[in-house]
């Protein structure tokens, strides 16, 4: 995992088995089932990464043979938030990884008849005191609803000093707008793509994530 020379707090999550994995991912003849499978490990394997961060402490246990003082992670039980829809699908492979973190859920749409306004129509988070947060979003395009999601954490009690924000691929927009918002939050992504095209789509990018995991397109 490499940080960025220029874009600060931005990390490459460049493991061989990722990009492989996303490579397929981009391909137009992915199919659903694949892409859903695909998406689904890449969260687990990015996840392996993005909680080396994890304290641990140490329990003193008894194995068959003669007791031991065994690392364990220190601290509450960790927070996945998905920003639906397409968060789904990637923070899956994260909680395989964590089954007993929290889940938060937050979602949000683009109002084309307001200016393109981020709005949110829902939000459900755990307690998340003192616990560290994974945001999850496959893309990070604009920045804007990310950004949206952390103001909407904010309002649960979460400090952005608690979050790391866990994307498959990155527009270099996306993440100069979230980084100008929320410069302590890290961002992880596997890829930094090129640009945004005149919609909004990342070059080269995927397509529409979301599309493309529920089969909508
Ligand atoms: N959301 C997507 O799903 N794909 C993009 O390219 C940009 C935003």
């Amino acid at each position: 995992m490499l940080e960025h020379k220029e874009l600060k707090n931005l990390f490459i999550v460049n493991h061989p088995l990722i990009g492989h994995k996303l490579t397929h991912m981009r391909d137009i003849n992915c199919n659903k089932m694949q892409f859903k499978s695909l998406l689904n490990e890449i969260g687990y394997l990015m996840g392996y990464e993005i909680t080396r961060h994890l304290p641990i402490t140490t329990k003193t246990i008894q194995t068959p043979l003669c007791e031991m003082e065994a690392p364990i992670i220190k601290g509450k039980k960790p927070v996945i938030v998905p920003i639906l829809r397409a968060g789904l699908g990637m923070s899956e492979g994260l909680e395989r990884l964590i089954p007993n973190a929290r889940v938060g859920h937050i979602g949000l749409y683009r109002d084309h008849e307001n200016n393109d306004n981020i709005v949110e129509y829902y939000a459900k988070m755990p307690n998340s005191e003192g616990r560290q947060i994974y945001l999850v979003d496959p893309m990070l395009a604009t920045g804007n609803s990310a950004v949206k999601a952390v103001e909407t954490m904010i309002k649960f009690g979460v400090q952005p000093k608690n979050v790391r924000f866990m994307v498959l691929v990155a527009a270099p927009e996306g993440v100069r707008t979230f980084h100008k918002a929320y410069p302590e939050i890290p961002i992880y992504t596997a890829s930094l793509d090129k640009k945004l095209n005149e919609n909004n789509y990342i070059i080269p990018g995927l397509g529409d994530a979301g599309d493309r995991l529920f089969g909508t397109k």
